[in-house]
């Protein structure tokens, strides 16, 4: 727990993703007040599941791995909480049972992944304070420290900033203010590519002929994931499948109507679902920057020059959810670094607090 609380060493967190979150628990730990300002009505980002017909899908992130230590442990203490579940040692391709075990259980969330962040919520409590539902539109810099301003026009200030929002959005939020960056970070955050995603969400009145355990995983085709939520154990009351399209289709599905998308993905389902069931409701969800293919190789990018701005999120490092948990602690350890070091410490516009200005 916090030590101690730096009235004046606040920073300012754009996106309450895995990532923000991460960053804003390691912040409040050593004693750095956050600011977490989010434009979803709820935290978690691409951690994200949805109700629909009575039951629970998962449609962003499925499932995770935990490779490093540091994320072991966590995951394991959501373990022994009961939070965190096993689903499987991996998925079959529909055509063949899972060749070998990798050494890396498939976890998954009870109830969903969107707990996760709702846990991590929980542990950041009122040591940082949550803006959801609020859009950031633009970020600048401002004396030794940043000015974000939100669509409804309320104007933060703090010594130090964190993006996590998908690096082309929160370098869209930079504007001419990344011109300020050197043209070494400006280069290596333009490198970073993220696949889109077209997911669709199907409750369905019946059985599948899904393999065990009851997903398929099939990295370089049309379709590249469909898994039953029922069986994966989130959705006890109904059973919801979830579907991806990979990135082709995604790509070729992104301008078609929602009808359309709708289809072509039923029509996919339909190959795997028992005869006589039946599709009662379907859902699409697009996701223009689902997961990162060509990644920064650090764990999060300080960019120099500037009052403490850290760009963070699963670009830097993994493109997973354990590689957005890591940037989030590294982010965290890079402001508390800069911020040490006296970066921004001379700022004093008011202590961030939101204002108004509408
Ligand atoms: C379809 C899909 C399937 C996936 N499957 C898996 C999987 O099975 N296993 C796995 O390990 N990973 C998977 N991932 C990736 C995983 O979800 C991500 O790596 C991880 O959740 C990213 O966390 P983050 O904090 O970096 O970003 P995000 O979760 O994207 O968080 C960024 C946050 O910034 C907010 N934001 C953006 N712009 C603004 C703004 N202007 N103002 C305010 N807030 C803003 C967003 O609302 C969001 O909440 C999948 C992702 C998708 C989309």
């Amino acid at each position: 727990m916090p030590s101690q609380t730096h009235l004046d060493s606040e920073v300012l967190i754009v996106g309450a993703g895995l990532s923000g979150l991460a960053a804003a628990r390691a912040l409040a730990q050593a004693g750095y007040r956050g600011h977490v300002i989010d434009k979803g009505s709820s935290v978690g980002g691409r951690l994200a599941t949805r109700r629909i017909a009575g039951g629970l899908a998962d449609h962003g992130a499925q499932f995770f791995t935990a490779r490093s230590e540091v994320w072991k442990a966590q995951v394991a203490q959501w373990q022994s909480e009961g939070l965190v579940t096993i689903w499987s040692n991996g998925f079959s391709d529909g055509k063949r049972p899972v060749e070998s075990f990798d050494g890396h259980p498939r976890f998954v969330t009870r109830e969903g992944m969107n707990r996760l962040a709702k846990r991590l919520a929980v542990d950041v409590g009122e040591l940082a304070s949550f803006h959801l539902d609020t859009r950031i539109v633009s970020v600048e810099p401002l004396g030794n420290g940043w000015l974000a301003v939100a669509e409804s026009g309320t104007r933060w200030t703090a010594p130090a900033l964190l993006l996590t929002a998908p690096v082309p959005q929160s370098l869209a939020l930079l504007g001419d203010a990344a011109g300020r960056m050197s043209s070494a970070d400006r280069d290596a955050l333009t490198r970073i590519v993220y696949a889109p995603c077209v997911a669709g969400l199907f409750a369905v009145g019946g059985g599948t002929r899904l393999p065990h355990p009851g997903a398929l995983q099939r990295p370089d085709a049309e379709i590249t994931w469909i898994a039953d939520n029922q069986r994966k154990g989130i959705s006890p009351g109904a059973r919801i499948i979830t579907l991806h399209a990979g990135t082709r289709l995604s790509q070729s599905l992104w301008d078609q109507s929602e009808a359309t998308g709708l289809q072509v993905l039923s029509a996919e389902l339909s190959h795997w679902l028992e005869p006589g069931t039946a599709i009662h409701e379907a859902h699409l969800k697009r996701w223009r920057y689902a997961q990162p293919i060509v990644t920064h190789p650090e764990r999060c990018l300080l960019a120099s020059g500037l009052s403490p701005l850290v760009f963070a999120g699963d670009a830097f490092g993994e493109s997973r959810v354990e590689g957005a948990y890591l940037s989030g602690l590294a982010a965290a350890a890079a402001l508390i670094e800069a911020l040490s070091q006296g970066h921004g410490l001379s700022f004093h516009p008011g202590n961030s607090q939101p204002r108004n200005e509408n």
